[in-house]
């Protein structure tokens, strides 16, 4: 059986022809096989999840305070870290959920297309609505949405998401294979691979679950996300504060049980207690649901990030390498003049009745914009093509051309495709009783193959230097003004009746015939965004495979260079060495690489690399794919790019616009600030929790403990996690974008947070509930060493003073919730109610403080009683004390660093290292 005849049979059983399903046809089918989708056992992973947070290494050492505590008989208290230890784990297990939902969710933002024959037209479909029998187009770039079956045509596919190989594989409708497995067959093309290079038609025969990706979906779990660089580093410091936290708990029990003549029991429940309170459990959730709030946050803006921890590399970016067209620009060109031997002819004055239309060299120039040309025109309708096309077939059209896309492709014979290295697109087109070769492309690409050139009159004579001059001319000057520029030119082929299949035989001995200047405006919102780098340290980098003199004029007219910038050509990078290119990026403050192919992004992103940058790059091709790939942000065109480069970047572009990029840093910068804003609020609440042990102990029990054990348990449940959730949500300092970019290698945690916490935030918390608790217990009567123990005439009165310094300590925490939101301009500038989940955070913290307080179960339980209110009103002024100093704190830093630094220079792009 030839493949022919197998084609035919297929298309037979699956009740398909070469002309697709109609679109009622396809709705039947759709209900009957479903959607086209993967369906992930998400319901039977809940409780291997939900282990996993139980038997993380922190829990288990909660655990181990719980077996101790049991082995010494405290039920109560083993019951508390036991519930602890649980709503950490449920709360971890929402947000982890809630974070995965996010990621999820982004798959909404960007849905696959899929181009399909229904009733007889190629339409653009959502891919999941593919059915068995329809027939799709499979392009250069495109991911194949379903199992397919090639009908014509041959492409490359990568294949590495089913079978690992990452070189692409040969796939034909011509061969057909016997008796191999399903995965090599020549034939079959498969859903979630890729298309490389080519083009070709085939018939559907699988969708959704039944296609081999399906089946490994099936079969296999989701992947397992790595850890990013944040989240191992916190974990490091966590573990870090475990220990710490477990020496201090064992060298609690010497010290109660000599010191302060305590039971090993009770010494040994304190421990485990206070174990419990410092060890951070809470941190790793709340750090993932932060990113992704942010993720989610960024998808409304325009901005998909597909990976969590690549929030956190945004915020460090330093380099933005951009491409022009479409970022920069909008990618929305406009043709504006055509230039030929005869002169220039102004486009948007053009009057096609009545003035030069005539002119054989135009209509020349006319027949090929409209020939070599993929896009169409539906009159009253939406353009459908590439820019650069749409407007070359606009000026087509202006020039009197028939630009009808069923008689350009009535005519064609061979078409090769815009290849971004050649820069060049070529067709062969019967042309009356002659097949004729219509070339456009970048005039550098162009020239060079010409010998020819159309006169004035049409006729065609000798390219002689001077004429080559004045053609190269005057593109540069189209270029200078800002324009992109494309030349035209033909050659009529020696009649044997065939069209050659090979580029080399058709590009060469070309006759010019025109220049097409048109005009693509930059982004109105660009301007401000490139501004924003400047000042943010950003060093911005054109890359593009536009002409140098467009590029220079472009980056000039957004803000992107303000001098004379070095451009370096394509051709002069593929002459020097490698590490020479680092050096040119290095000396030269500003730069633009221009005819740049896409393997030279790739280069340049290594040399920066090389010199420890953090770069974006932006991309949209099949070539782009393996620059976006090895830098550390690749950023995807969503709308413009291909699948492919999709696939390969870590953030995509739903607008394509270059200022979502540089929301993208702000973004990432904001999260990581407010990432350690809590860090500090989590970790300042340690000291005035260990205070009173230390005193207790250090005092040799004459002092008694200022905090029962489970109060402690009871503020670390009530006054942990919300606030921490709230400050994630912090909104941005003023000056973030003013800031140089963090280095790579800074830790989230360093060593001034952890004197904020610790040591100024925490000490002041500390001394604020120490004082309220000797403020009521002396208040009674209290003397150093007098008993406070049950059934003593001071018990009640002890029972206040906890009660206070535990109030006294939500107070504290409470004022350094408000003192952290910044790190270092006044509250004022964010605006003290500027978070409403962090009042809401509050107003719940204080309910349940209420609660912890005056309901008798728990008064029985955490050892509390109420306060007079003249006691309670004591404890206003504590938030405003530790905001208020920290405050001061902050004015004094300020204070010192404007008298250290002198007035900023103006700004200029900064070279981090
Ligand atoms: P950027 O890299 O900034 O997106 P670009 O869109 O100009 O820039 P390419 O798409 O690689 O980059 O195009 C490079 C050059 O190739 C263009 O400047 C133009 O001269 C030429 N060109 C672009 N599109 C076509 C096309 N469809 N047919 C022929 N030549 C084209």
């Amino acid at each position: 059986m030839n493949p022919e005849e197998a084609a035919e049979l297929l298309l037979r059983d699956l009740r398909s022809s070469r002309q697709g399903v109609s679109s009622a046809e396809a709705r039947r089918r759709l209900t009957q096989y479903g959607r086209n989708e993967l369906r992930r056992r998400r319901g039977r992973r809940w409780p291997n999840e939900l282990a996993r947070q139980l038997t993380h290494p922190l829990a288990l050492l909660l655990w181990l305070a719980v077996a101790l505590l049991l082995l010494v008989g405290s039920l109560i208290v083993a019951t508390a870290v036991v519930l602890i230890i649980l709503l950490n784990a449920a709360f971890a297990f929402v947000q982890e959920v809630q974070a995965e939902r996010a990621v999820d969710a982004l798959a909404q933002y960007l849905p696959q297309r899929a181009k399909a024959l229904r009733d007889g037209e190629v339409q653009e479909i959502d891919a999941s609505e593919l059915v068995p029998g329809d027939i799709v187009v499979i392009e250069q770039g495109d991911r194949i949405a379903a199992d397919v079956r090639l009908l014509a045509g041959a492409i490359e596919a990568d294949m590495s998401a089913l079978t690992g190989e990452s070189v692409p594989t040969l796939r034909s409708a011509a061969i057909l294979d016997v008796d191999v497995p399903v995965l090599q067959a020549h034939d079959l093309v498969f859903s979630g691979t890729n298309c490389t290079g080519g083009e070709a038609r085939g018939v559907v025969f699988a969708t959704g679950m039944r296609t081999e990706l399906g089946r490994i979906a099936a079969l296999s779990e989701t992947v397992k996300q790595e850890p990013s660089p944040l989240e191992r580093q916190v974990r490091r410091v966590a573990w870090l504060i475990a220990v710490v936290s477990l020496a201090l708990a064992a060298a609690f029990v010497p010290l109660a049980t000599f010191g302060a003549h305590l039971s090993v029991v009770d010494a040994l429940i304190f421990a485990a207690g206070l174990l419990a309170g410092m060890v951070p459990e809470g941190l790793l959730p709340v750090i993932t649901l932060a990113l992704a709030v942010a993720v989610k946050a960024l998808a409304t803006r325009g901005a998909l990030v597909k990976r969590l921890s690549a929030v956190e590399t945004l915020g460090s970016t330093d380099v933005i390498c951009t491409d022009k067209t479409g970022t920069l620009t909008e990618n929305r060109m406009s043709p504006v003049a055509v230039w030929t031997t005869a002169g220039p002819t102004d486009l948007s004055n053009w009057k096609s009745a009545g003035s030069s239309s005539g002119s054989p060299t135009l209509q020349a120039a006319a027949r090929i914009a409209a020939a070599c040309n993929n896009a169409r025109l539906h009159p009253g309708e939406e353009t459908v093509g590439d820019p650069t096309e749409i407007a070359v077939l606009l000026a087509a059209q202006t020039l009197g051309a028939d630009p009808d896309a069923s008689l350009r492709e009535a005519r064609r014979r061979w078409q090769f495709h815009f290849d971004p290295e050649l820069k060049l697109m070529s067709t062969v087109d019967q042309h009356g009783d002659e097949l004729v070769v219509h070339t456009k492309g970048a005039p550098e690409a162009i020239l060079p193959l010409c010998n020819a050139l159309l006169d004035k009159n049409g006729r065609q004579v000798a390219l002689d230097e001077a004429a080559r001059r004045r053609a190269t001319g005057q593109a540069d000057a189209f270029a200078s003004e800002g324009l992109r520029v494309l030349a035209l030119a033909q050659r009529v082929l020696t009649q044997d009746g065939r069209a050659p299949h090979r580029r080399g035989d058709v590009e060469h001995d070309l006759c010019f015939v025109a220049l097409i200047a048109m005009l693509d405006p930059p982004r109105p919102q660009v301007s401000a965004a490139v501004a924003n780098c400047r000042t943010a340290g950003i060093r911005i980098i054109v890359i593009t495979g536009d002409h140098p003199l467009t590029a220079a004029a472009i980056a000039r007219r957004v803000g992107i260079t303000d001098g004379q910038p070095r451009i370096v050509t394509g051709d002069e990078l593929d002459r020097i060495h490698e590490h020479q290119i680092g050096e040119l990026v290095r000396d030269a403050p500003e730069i633009i690489f221009a005819r740049a192919s896409p393997e030279a992004k790739l280069h340049i992103a290594d040399a920066l690399r090389d010199q420890g940058h953090v770069v974006a790059m932006t991309g949209d091709g099949v070539n782009d794919a393996p620059a976006l790939h090895s830098t550390d942000i690749g950023v995807a065109m969503g709308r413009s790019g291909t699948d492919v480069a999709r696939e390969a970047s870590t953030m995509v572009l739903t607008d394509d616009d270059f200022a979502s990029i540089v929301e993208a840093v702000r973004s990432g910068r904001r999260i990581y600030d407010n990432i350690r804003k809590f860090i500090i609020y989590i970790f300042a609440h340690a000291t005035p929790e260990v205070t009173p042990f230390l005193v207790f102990a250090l005092s040799g029990g004459t002092v008694p403990l200022a905090l029962t054990i489970l109060q402690l348990l009871a503020f670390d449940v009530g006054s942990e996690t919300m606030p921490a959730l709230a400050l994630s949500r912090e909104p941005a300092e003023p000056g973030l974008m003013k800031r140089p970019p963090r280095p790579r290698s800074e830790s989230v945690i360093r060593a001034p947070m952890l004197l904020r916490a610790w040591l100024f935030l925490g000490v002041m918390v500390a001394a604020l509930q120490m004082a309220g608790f000797f403020y009521v217990l002396v208040g009674a009567g209290w003397h150093p060493g007098a008993p406070t123990g049950p059934g003593e005439p001071l018990h009640h009165a002890y029972q206040q003073a906890t009660t206070m310094a535990f109030l006294g300590m939500i107070a504290g925490q409470i004022g350094t919730a408000f003192a952290v939101r910044t790190q270092h301009v006044s509250l004022r500038s964010v605006g003290v109610f500027s978070n409403r989940y962090l009042l809401a955070g509050i107003a719940g913290e204080l309910l349940l403080a209420a609660v912890f307080v005056y309901a008798p179960p728990f008064q029985a339980l955490l050892g509390t009683a109420p306060l007079p209110t003249t006691t309670l009103l004591l404890l206003l002024p504590y938030p405003f004390v530790v905001w208020g100093a920290d405050e001061l704190r902050r004015y004094l830093m300020r204070r010192r660093s404007h008298r250290a630094v002198p007035p900023p220079p103006p700004p200029q792009h900064t070279n981090q290292p």
